[in-house]
């Protein structure tokens, strides 16, 4: 990969997308479909920032855009999630080894999660990129006081955070029920986290074979209480953690 090939950094949140821009010298926005795809550099690498908006389709056409219009050679995932796996703690981190759709289901045609005429129903995150995340991601948690402040160290309990490695389920649902959480954990036992974009940018990466990797904050346990303090928790500790972590990973 040619260090010129531009990195294609997507976040779920505007509250994230702003720390990257401040940390952009050169920023330039351009609009396409609706969206705000900004072209800069950062840490010496070229990269183009953009928000993905929330659910699979709008992911989809994110991803689309970052490889057609903008050539991106690689593209990283950050923002939030909720914790659906053993030990899965709010301030823990998971790494994608894989995505799944936890609301595809064209049984009986096909088995419930296959994506109809893929014959598979998980797509696989790149090895090399998530190897580098995952490095970027433990020198992050190994010192989360100086990323997101003691306050918020206290406020949230981040006392030792983790790295969790494996699948993620995304479906165009939020998450907040603990029967809704339950079923999701009976269905897919291995998940360790569910949002709305992962499966989508994953599914569209294979298709151009464009490698893919992607980091979520867990910021609620996907249960009754995952509305408590949602933004709170992105503003202080989510988008810091994405921030330490890709500017980490970039300057390796
Ligand atoms: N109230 C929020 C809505 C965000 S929707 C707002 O103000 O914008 C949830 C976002 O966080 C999605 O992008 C999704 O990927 C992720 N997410 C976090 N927790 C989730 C959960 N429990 N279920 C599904 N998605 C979740």
């Amino acid at each position: 990969m040619s260090p010129a090939a531009p990195i294609g950094l997507m976040s779920a949140m505007h509250e994230e997308l702003v720390l990257l821009l401040e940390a952009m010298p050169d920023e330039q926005r351009v609009t396409v479909a609706g969206r705000d795809f900004w072209l800069g550099h950062w840490q010496g690498r070229s990269v183009v920032v953009v928000l993905s908006r929330i659910g699979k389709v709008a992911a989809a056409t994110t991803a689309t855009a970052l490889i057609e219009r903008f050539g991106v050679q690689q593209i990283v995932f950050t923002g939030v999630a909720g914790g659906v796996g053993p030990g899965v703690r709010v301030g823990d981190v998971v790494l994608a080894d894989s995505f799944v759709q936890h609301d595809m289901d064209a049984s009986p045609l096909f088995p419930r999660h296959e994506v109809p005429l893929y014959g598979c129903s998980r797509f696989a995150t790149d090895p090399a990129l998530s190897r580098g995340l995952a490095l970027a991601a433990q020198q992050v948690l190994a010192q989360v006081a100086a990323h997101v402040g003691d306050a918020a160290v206290a406020e949230f309990a981040l006392h030792s955070p983790r790295l969790h490695t494996g699948l993620i389920a995304s479906g165009d649902r939020f998450v907040s029920t603990t029967s809704e959480c339950r079923a999701l954990q009976q269905a897919l036992p291995e998940a360790l986290a569910v949002e709305m974009e992962g499966a989508a940018v994953a599914q569209v990466c294979s298709d151009y074979g464009v490698p893919f990797a992607a980091l979520r904050t867990v910021s609620d346990q996907a249960d009754d209480d995952a509305h408590a303090d949602f933004s709170r928790f992105i503003r202080s500790v989510a988008s810091r953690y994405s921030l330490g972590m890709l500017s980490a990973w970039l300057a390796r």
